[in-house]
């Protein structure tokens, strides 16, 4: 059985649905990273969930927009591959994608679904805050194995051109902004959980 999952910014410009979503579609996970917070917090979020950033990991060809994907914006948060999707009408972060449609790779920030538990409660967890200090992460290889084959079945089938966030050249939709360490140090520290 699959699911159609809709999903929007908050002020609800920005929405679309994820299609025919399956068990092995995706998987949902959090993430307690300071670059995820951060950027969760440079995009206009004030307030990011304090029990991580909420994702689920799938591949791009799933993700209709019904409108404003012209308006979304995206910046990389440091050196790397990662991009970060936000809708600026109401600094909602949205998705997160590699920087070439090649890696058939998009997860969404599931406060962007009516129920961010819609697709399941997260299994998943990375570099949570322990009492000791240390930070723990669980169940990340399964992520990584996922991640893994459905990008590599996405390549073979072809699947991996059919993807909102970037044009048949390869380029990103909209200018890729690259952020710096002054715009990173301008960002007010989330608070520790
Ligand atoms: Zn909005
Ligand atoms: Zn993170």
């Amino acid at each position: 059985m699959s699911k159609d999952v809709p999903f929007n910014c908050s002020c609800g410009a920005v929405s679309g649905i994820l299609r025919d979503i399956r068990p092995r579609s995706g998987g949902h996970l959090r993430c307690y990273c300071a670059d995820c917070k951060q950027a969760a917090v440079w995009s206009g979020d004030v307030t990011p969930t304090p029990d991580g950033i909420h994702y689920y990991q799938t591949t791009p060809d799933r993700i209709d927009f019904i409108a404003g994907l012209a308006d979304l914006r995206v910046f990389k948060w440091k050196e790397g591959r990662l991009l970060r999707w936000y809708a600026p009408c109401c600094g909602s972060p949205m998705f997160n994608t590699l920087d070439s449609p090649q890696w058939a790779f998009a997860s969404i920030n599931t406060e962007r679904f009516n129920d961010p538990d819609a697709l399941g409660p997260a299994i998943a967890y990375a570099f949570k805050p322990m009492p000791d200090g240390k930070s723990k992460t669980k169940g990340y290889g399964r992520f990584i194995i996922g991640f893994t084959r459905r990008t590599i079945w996405a390549r073979i089938s072809g699947a991996w051109r059919n993807t909102p966030f970037f044009e048949a050249t390869g380029e990103t939709i909209t200018p890729i902004k690259q952020l710096t360490e002054q715009d990173r140090s301008g960002v007010r520290q989330p608070k520790p959980v």
